[in-house]
């Protein structure tokens, strides 16, 4: 599953060929990914002016002159391509064009956009623009990660009184955006917060170390293209540039990067694997 700054990485490569782009030619080829295509799908977007992309959690969102936005999700291999390459490197290898490419475009500069999804579990929408906050795949959405309005005082309101821990708490996506499991894991790390310890319990100074360890280790994820990003079950084996970039996350039994002799440990919540070092992390 593409992590958030995968999919930041997806939005800036697309950026410089869509932005302020009329679309035409628009081709949809099955009526469905996950989900059936929205009705009159190519039609609603053929002439259209791309005024700006965004992404909200793992969301594009590229707003139109027609006042809808036309929304994305990769789900699992979803690929957009400009002229056949693929933004982005991700760790699940999947088939772009030919029989796997169920959209395509061309600009009105001329550039050719695909969309691959080999197994489908992609899905778009065009929802007004004016609505988009209300969509159901929005309403209730914490800050982003990476925004201004994130930061340690939000954290502490909405952690006050709360028993569960930290590392769940920072995976609900009321509290924050579109954070997954390893960046949690991370970002714990990197605060030196232990992921057991009641949100209710982080102490402000600590919330601000977490929140800055956040926004760090994803522009980090994020600057190397974002491809940190295979889920635990795929991590064995073929991980030269993977490990590079954790810390924690993939590398239980191994000597703690922070040198307090401690050693990486791997437990469950909440059905999730934590890493941690429980010398430094408290
Ligand atoms: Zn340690």
């Amino acid at each position: 599953m593409p992590e958030l700054p995968e999919v930041e990485t997806v939005r800036r490569g697309l950026e410089p060929a869509l932005q302020g782009r009329r679309l035409t030619k628009v081709r949809v080829n099955r009526p469905d990914l996950r989900f059936p295509f929205p009705e009159d799908f190519a039609p609603r977007l053929d002439g259209a002016r791309v005024e700006r992309l965004e992404r909200r959690a793992k969301y594009l969102r590229f707003a139109l002159d027609t006042g809808e936005t036309w929304v994305t999700h990769l789900g699992m291999t979803g690929r957009f391509t400009i002229d056949g390459v693929a933004p982005g490197e991700f760790e699940e290898p999947a088939p772009v064009g030919g029989k796997h490419e169920h959209l395509s475009l061309v600009t009105d500069q001329g550039r050719r956009i695909g969309f691959s999804d080999s197994r489908r579990f992609g899905y778009m929408a065009l929802v007004p623009t004016a609505e988009l906050d209300d969509h159901p795949w929005f309403r209730g959405l914490g800050p982003e990660p990476l925004g201004n309005a994130f930061n340690a005082g939000v954290l502490k309101d909405a952690f006050r009184g709360k028993k569960q821990n930290v590392k769940v708490s920072l995976l609900d996506q009321r509290i924050v955006a579109g954070l997954g499991n390893i960046y949690v894991c991370e970002a714990l790390f990197r605060a030196r917060v232990s992921p057991k310890t009641p949100a209710g319990k982080v102490s402000l100074p600590r919330l601000e170390r977490l929140t800055v360890a956040v926004r760090d280790v994803l522009n980090e994820a994020v600057a190397a293209g974002g491809s940190t990003l295979r889920d635990f079950a795929n991590a064995e084996g073929g991980q030269g540039y993977f490990q590079h970039h954790f810390d924690v996350y993939g590398r239980e039994g191994q000597p703690c990067p922070g040198d307090c002799g401690g050693v990486v440990q791997r437990f469950v919540q909440a059905g999730r694997s934590t890493f941690w070092c429980p010398k430094c992390q408290r």
